[in-house]
């Protein structure tokens, strides 16, 4: 079976790797280079200590293995080129020990791009990505065409477990700002006529996103220092039957251009030109009897007519 939710580690590559269970040698150190980003990477994930460093001498930067030095490069250069296209990402730059370095870079770079070739006998190249990571992939291209759409949401309904949400498990709601931070009303779904801003609301179908982990309410409501925070805390006051996406899809024989769980990982990741589509089967969930939809970060209940869940 493939375990097609390890897409995006597969889509980057892996030069971290694990560590090598012999002593690494050291090879650099946060210092050896002279573009800030990598002095500042590097001495984020070097090793202390007070030995010279092989290359520049200096005892003041943190230390790189030969395994640390590939997963500062892959960092640096892999995610740090990771272009996203309107579904999927691929990084624009990669490199190995069989290709020489062909890529352009700025005149205060090259020299930090040749040490860093030179102690890894790697070079860095232009990345051509295999096309599913940008988005061919059928599941997902007969979603977007409105033809195809409901015949690919039957399979999602279908094809996805059902997780219950049960009275004792606690979800959390943040509100930013709230005008009476002490009414239960203010942590419920907006008012209905306000609906339809959201990946999984439309008009008239309002829906109360909440997550079980507090630190993601934070993230995704985009706080800052000078917000007014408030959170609810919220149970089930009936068990939930929720479509579950956060749960892997096992896809027998199924390759990463033909995957729904790649398609519906690339859909949820992915901007407001794609809300048409999770909105419907955010709508069409309801419509089979779902009170809601779990993806690894969010809870989202359907809520016609207010959700079964106190506070
Ligand atoms: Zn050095």
């Amino acid at each position: 079976m493939l375990d097609i939710r390890k897409w995006l580690p597969k889509l980057l590559g892996n030069h971290e790797g694990e560590p090598p269970s012999e002593p690494d040698e050291i090879v650099a150190c946060s210092d050896c280079f002279n573009d800030q980003g990598l002095k500042l990477d590097a001495f984020l994930i070097g090793l202390d200590s007070p030995s010279p460093c092989p290359n520049c001498g200096k005892t003041s930067g943190r230390k790189l293995s030969r395994h640390l030095l590939g997963a500062l490069a892959h960092r640096f250069f892999v995610w740090g080129t990771l272009h996203r296209c309107d579904y999927g990402a691929a990084p624009i730059v990669q490199f190995n020990h069989h290709r020489a370095t062909e890529i352009d870079s700025a005149s205060w770079f090259e020299a930090d791009l040749r040490l860093i070739g030179q102690l890894l006998g790697v070079g860095f190249f232009y990345y051509g990505p295999r096309l599913w990571m940008v988005g061919e992939v059928e599941p997902l291209k007969a979603l977007q065409e409105p033809s195809t759409r409901t015949e690919i949401i039957a399979r999602i309904l279908n094809e996805y477990s059902t997780t219950e949400i049960t009275s004792d498990q606690l979800l959390y709601r943040l509100r930013r700002n709230p005008q009476r931070p002490d009414k239960f009303d203010e942590y419920d779904s907006p008012p209905i006529d306000l609906t339809d801003s959201g990946r999984l609301d439309s008009k008239g179908f309002p829906v109360l996103y909440c997550s079980q982990d507090l630190q993601v309410c934070i993230h995704e409501c985009r706080v800052t220092a000078e917000d007014e925070l408030f959170v609810a805390t919220l149970a089930p006051t009936r068990k939930l039957k929720v479509l579950d996406f956060a749960e892997l899809l096992w896809e027998e024989n199924a390759t990463e251009f033909d995957s729904l769980d790649t398609a519906i990982h690339m859909l949820f990741l992915a901007g407001s030109h794609s809300y048409d589509i999770s909105r419907a089967i955010s709508l069409s969930a309801h419509d089979a009897g779902f009170d809601g939809l779990i993806t690894h970060l969010i809870s989202a209940c359907f809520v016609p007519g207010r959700c079964h869940l106190r506070r």
